[in-house]
């Protein structure tokens, strides 16, 4: 196939590595495929702390920026934005970086993607900028999830010129009664960047060799996946199945 012919980011790896053809779906077709409801509260969720986050800097709004905001969602999806405004809105103290889009190459492969923010705390010895991301989750997510997403951000906030001291993750969890759950990592170290580059240079081997099998069959990734109603082995298999 022709040499590197794909920027990659976080989603897209994490898209392979659900299922090869998934990717295929989404990155050589482009279709857009049909959105999981988490997906669209996510998005709902993330546009409403992008804006509160940007009017902390002292943005001031365009029609244009407010008429983007549905700001009539109602419960339970506001509950969440409520726990952002509530809970973790108030824990940033100067955000630095917001919705700040990088590109990268590693090893040669080009990476892009768009951190949620970085956020500077005065510390005794000075300043310190802590990366954060917010996520929903349905159930109280396990540590570690996000690392190869947290290793990319932080590589592109440092190319930014706000090298991270800390990495967040700002989770709200959407049970009934939402709430904050936030996970502080440990820093990226040289190991999680040696990590990033070995799967990122697996991911693009794949691509370029131009494997896009069905590889999340009768797997999770199936029961998430936007492309059920047009992937053909999926059909099938469910007509096998019943
Ligand atoms: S429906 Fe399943 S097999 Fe088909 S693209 Fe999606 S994850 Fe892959």
């Amino acid at each position: 196939m022709s040499e590197r012919p794909v920027v990659y980011s976080a989603s897209s790896v994490s898209s392979y590595q659900a299922c090869h053809l998934q990717w295929w779906f989404t990155y050589i077709l482009k279709e857009e495929g049909v959105s999981s409801e988490p997906q669209r509260v996510g998005i709902i969720v993330h546009d409403s702390a992008e804006f509160m986050l940007r009017e902390l800097t002292g943005w001031q709004p365009s029609m244009a920026d407010i008429a983007k905001l549905d700001f009539y969602v109602e419960a339970p999806v506001a509950d969440v934005i409520d726990v952002f405004r509530n809970d973790i809105l108030p824990t940033y103290r100067k955000p630095v970086l917001i919705e700040a889009e990088f590109q990268l190459e590693v090893n040669d492969i080009p990476f892009s993607g768009i951190l949620d923010a970085v956020d500077q705390h005065d510390v005794p010895w000075g300043l310190a900028n802590i990366l954060r991301d917010l996520k929903s989750t349905g159930s109280r997510p396990s540590p570690g999830k996000y690392r190869f997403n947290m290793t990319g951000y932080w590589m592109g906030a440092t190319d930014l010129g706000y090298e991270p001291d800390a990495a967040q993750l700002d989770w709200i969890v959407r049970t009934k009664t939402p709430y904050y759950w936030p996970e502080v990592m440990e820093p990226i170290t040289e190991d999680d960047i040696a990590i990033f580059a070995a799967t990122l240079e697996t991911v693009a081997e794949g691509v370029e060799r131009g494997n896009f099998e069905p590889t999340g069959l009768g797997t999770w990734a199936c029961k998430s996946c936007a492309y059920t109603a047009s992937c053909g082995p999926y059909q099938r298999y469910m007509e096998v199945t019943g």
